[in-house]
């Protein structure tokens, strides 16, 4: 016997990937020029040069056995002081290395925290739509609840407050915020986040617990035209931060990323240590040894966003030409825009069609009615995609 509830997520469709999947298809029988696939959340500019010279000093002058022998179950104290040092250096916080636990990336850093939140069946971890599609199965697999804050839809920079007071009960135990948000690129401004926090710290009081931030930032230096992304934990103290190189070094083969669990957040250390535990029976200890090395060397270094805000304007303003509706994303690598006819899932089937043209709809982010657009593509992918967005429109009518 399998596990029922394992086979139906290892069977449920992930709409993303298979869109992805048929775009690969399509390119091997047409040539990649006249797919335009604008699915995934891969990175398109490289790695920082800093990390390729890393890599290789690391690997010409460190031992082999070291450099690829198991670490510390939280990470190398070296790379925890460097990741607690920059997070110092960045927003003043006096961040130690002890309270940084590195993980395998973020989603299994917001496994962990997940986890350790859920002090028992039926535990609730809010979100707020739209929001990542993978939340549900990390809630609902560990046995907890996912309530979703139905989105303010607007510019999505606000937080419909009202509802999440509706929505919090005495069995929440978290919220989880993602800024730069994925899909809409939208970043919370910092009022936003003090209303949350001030009804959080309502809340709390109420029902005699504290209610988390679950900051989910593995975007946080992706941001264009000067926006700040604001240090949640500096906000609001009971918030555990999950973040990842995925994005910022362009790094998603590499599963390295953290979980900083501030020691001025409520019951830190046993957190910490609940943390520690979740990592441990999900197997996601010892995040890669040779990463952790890189990030000793590499974690103050930033991307090179050219490319992407070259991207990110290019497709905004001709998509806008053309009539279409969008927010000016202010971060990440995603266009979230309304779909003309409608019916998001019509667009996207008709787009894929009849143009190779590959945008997915927006219902598994829990806001049906738009497409998300990643534009971490070449820039001739988007320049030639603009007849195929145009056609689309067209022939529905629109
Ligand atoms: N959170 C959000 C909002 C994401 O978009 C992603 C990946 O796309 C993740 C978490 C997972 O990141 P990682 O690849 O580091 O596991």
């Amino acid at each position: 016997m399998v596990n029922q509830e394992y086979k139906a997520l290892g069977n449920s469709p992930n709409v993303i990937r298979e869109l992805f999947m048929y775009g690969l298809e399509r390119k091997k029988k047409l040539g990649e020029e006249h797919v335009f696939d604008f699915t995934l959340g891969n990175p398109s500019i490289p790695a920082p040069e800093e990390v390729k010279t890393g890599i290789k000093t690391i690997l010409d002058t460190q031992e082999p056995l070291k450099v690829h022998g198991y670490s510390p179950s939280a990470g190398d104290p070296e790379a925890r002081e460097a990741v607690a040092a920059d997070l110092k250096s960045r927003f003043g916080v006096d961040v130690k290395g002890r309270e940084i636990f590195l993980t395998c990336g973020a989603a299994p850093a917001l496994i962990s925290v997940i986890k350790a939140l859920m002090p028992e069946k039926g535990s609730e971890i809010m979100v707020i739509a739209p929001f990542f599609m993978e939340y549900r199965p990390f809630i609902e697999s560990n046995g907890g609840k996912c309530v979703v804050v139905p989105p303010d839809m607007g510019d999505f920079r606000r937080i419909d407050l009202e509802a999440a007071e509706r929505l919090i009960s005495e069995k929440t135990q978290a919220i989880i915020v993602n800024s730069p948000n994925n899909p809409t690129g939208a970043v919370y401004p910092e009022d936003v986040l003090r209303a949350l926090a001030d009804l959080l710290e309502r809340k709390s009081a109420e029902f005699g617990h504290p209610i988390y931030i679950i900051a989910d930032e593995p975007y946080r230096e992706l941001v264009y035209d000067g926006v700040e992304v604001p240090f949640i934990p500096s906000l609001y103290k009971n918030t555990v931060v999950c973040y990842s190189y995925s994005k910022s070094l362009s790094l998603p083969g590499e599963r390295i990323g953290y979980v900083y669990v501030p020691s001025f957040a409520d019951d830190s250390e046993d957190l910490f240590n609940a943390v520690a535990g979740a990592a441990r029976i999900s197997g996601h200890i010892c995040a890669p040894t040779l990463f952790q090395k890189v990030i000793a060397a590499c974690a103050d270094k930033r991307p090179d966003l050219r490319a992407y805000d070259e991207n990110r304007r290019l497709l905004y303003d001709n998509l806008r030409k053309m009539g279409y509706e969008c927010v000016r994303p202010q971060g990440a690598f995603y266009l979230f825009v309304k779909a003309p006819n409608g019916d998001a899932n019509v667009f996207s089937e008709r787009a894929k069609l009849g143009h190779d043209l590959l945008v997915v709809p927006s219902d598994a982010f829990g806001c049906p009615g738009y497409l998300r657009v990643s534009y971490c593509v070449s820039k001739q992918t988007i320049i030639n995609s603009f007849p195929a967005f145009r056609a689309v429109m067209e022939e529905l009518g629109v």
